[in-house]
């Protein structure tokens, strides 16, 4: 019988295995099949990847907007066809349900054309002297150099959707380095690149753990910009290893959803098993914590575990499938210590709360409800990045925003409440990238910029915001007034 299949890396235009021939076994957390090997990279490739794009760099930027937009429509041409076999591979080895997963990779497509859109449109201010008029200030975006994208793996496509395809057509090369536990995707993608015709060179793929492939890529001194998504943990660690590089860190959450007494709570239970259950709950902007309004608490509580009922876990293949099991054993470890040291200070599970047994793998974990949650428990402070809904309760909308901004993550929170007045001066106090009312804090669109506040991370991106992230400003300064005399 064949063995699982050996996948590649992508490097100066041809796909290879690392210098020194190691490599690593994907596993899939819904079967507990291996289902590639892939080579790991070490410092290296890392270098010979960073000399291609180094090399490929300037043959991009002089490529026009118009030759950049059709390269991007191509490789969304790639993609297409292959959305449901791709999805498949997404489920097998990430977990999350074939439907999100068909959802994800489709999502690519019109993120990446909207992302071109923005090219297309890009205005850049000509300014008149201000002390001396006789002088024109054109200003203009270039590319950064060489862009380092890291990703990692709750969304193995929509991530790298969101910025290596824009990082290359804003004008710069990119080596792009994927979570190791889900790098079958990112050879997809780079199947795509590949087949749409990047240019040599311009886009390179490592694949590999984080600590040395990625670690080497961050401290390269000929990579120009660092585009991180990942755990603050992580994104702390590359800020103090990355110099003066141009950085962009989108980090972690614990997002609270708050529901007021006059919230429609019907409405309220499902958002909040929607953002706490989705892709089990491992989102940056999931509903981190529930925090509920003390007099409505008994009634939300009752509505949020008939909700978490109707969430199947099963075989994340099976189109009725809700959830799938979680990607990795530390994450899934992460989430039970959470829990029981919540239980352990007395908090209450209502609903799932122990991993599900008789299935193929142990990362099989229910949809769960604790009640009785208080800030000082992780499960009301920390990112516990599970299936895991805590409920919290407050009294005042004080003490709520109190509760909401105490652990320092800002990446999106929300507000569920009939009274607008209310709901906009919560928005106010809450320190955070994005507030949503009456929704749920998973809230995500191409087109409203996209980034944390405080502990979850350094600037924007999605639309206009991911190519101003990818460039700088350049000012060309004219003297309009008299021209120097030609020689003689
Ligand atoms: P992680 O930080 O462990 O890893 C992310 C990526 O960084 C992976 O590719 C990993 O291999 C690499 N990496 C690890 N150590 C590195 C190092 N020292 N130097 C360079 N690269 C390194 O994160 P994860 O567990 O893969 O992802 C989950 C986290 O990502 C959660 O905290 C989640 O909130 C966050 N996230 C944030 C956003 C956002 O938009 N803000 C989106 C998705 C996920």
């Amino acid at each position: 019988m064949d063995g699982p299949p050996h996948l590649r890396m992508f490097i100066d235009g041809e796909w290879c295995d690392a210098a020194s021939g190691a490599s690593f076994e994907v596993r899939s957390p819904a079967t507990g099949a291996v289902l590639a090997t892939l080579p790991s990279a070490g410092r290296e490739d890392v270098h010979r990847a960073v000399d291609a794009a180094e090399a490929a760099q300037p043959r991009v930027a002089r490529l026009s907007v118009k030759e950049r937009a059709e390269l991007a429509t191509r490789i969304t041409d790639a993609i297409r066809p292959n959305v449901e076999a791709w999805a498949l591979d997404l489920t097998l080895e990430q977990g999350k349900p074939i439907r999100e997963s068909r959802l994800e990779v489709s999502e690519v497509i019109p993120n990446i054309l909207w992302n071109t859109e923005d090219l297309k449109r890009v205005e850049t201010p000509v300014l008149e002297g201000y002390s001396k008029p006789e002088m024109l200030y054109l200003l203009r975006r270039e590319p950064l150099g060489t862009v380092a994208v890291i990703t990692p793996w709750n969304y193995p496509w929509l991530l790298p959707g969101e910025f290596v395809v824009q990082a290359l057509v804003s004008g710069n090369a990119v080596v792009f380095k994927p979570a190791s536990t889900t790098p079958i995707s990112a050879v997809h993608f780079l199947e795509a690149m590949e087949r749409a015709g990047v240019p040599r060179g311009a886009m390179n793929l490592l694949t590999g753990p984080g600590g040395t492939a990625g670690a080497a890529l961050v401290e390269h001194p000929r990579v120009d910009g660092i585009c991180f998504t990942g755990e603050t943990a992580t994104g702390e660690e590359i800020s103090h290893r990355a110099g003066l590089k141009k950085i962009s860190l989108e980090l972690g959450g614990a997002g609270p959803l708050i529901v007021l007494d006059d919230a429609d709570l019907g409405k309220a239970a499902r958002d909040i098993a929607f953002g706490c259950y989705n892709n089990a709950g491992q989102v940056c902007c999931a509903n981190g914590r529930i925090l509920v309004q003390e007099s409505v608490h008994d009634a939300l509580a009752h509505r949020v575990v008939e909700e978490t009922r109707r969430w199947r876990l099963d075989d994340p293949r099976r189109e009725e499938t809700d959830i799938g099991p979680m990607n990795n054993a530390p994450t899934l470890a992460k989430v039970e210590r959470h829990v029981a040291e919540g239980v352990g200070r007395g908090a209450r599970v209502l609903a799932g709360g122990a991993r599900a047994t008789g299935r193929p793998t142990a990362l099989y974990y229910p949809p769960t409800v604790v009640d009785g949650v208080t800030t000082e428990m992780r499960l009301g402070h920390a990112e516990t990045f599970g299936p895991v809904a805590p409920l919290l309760t407050f009294r005042t909308l004080d003490e709520a925003v109190e509760m909401a901004n105490l652990p320092r993550y800002g990446l999106s929170m929300a507000v569920h409440t009939a009274n607008l007045h209310r709901a906009f001066s919560l928005a106010r106090e809450l320190k955070t990238g994005q507030v949503v009312v009456n929704d749920p804090v998973l809230y995500w669109d191409y087109n409203h910029p996209w980034g944390g506040f405080r502990r979850s991370g350094i600037g924007r991106v999605a639309g206009k915001w991911t190519i101003e992230s990818f460039t700088e400003l350049k000012t060309v300064i004219v003297n309009v007034g008299e021209s120097p005399k030609p020689p003689p």
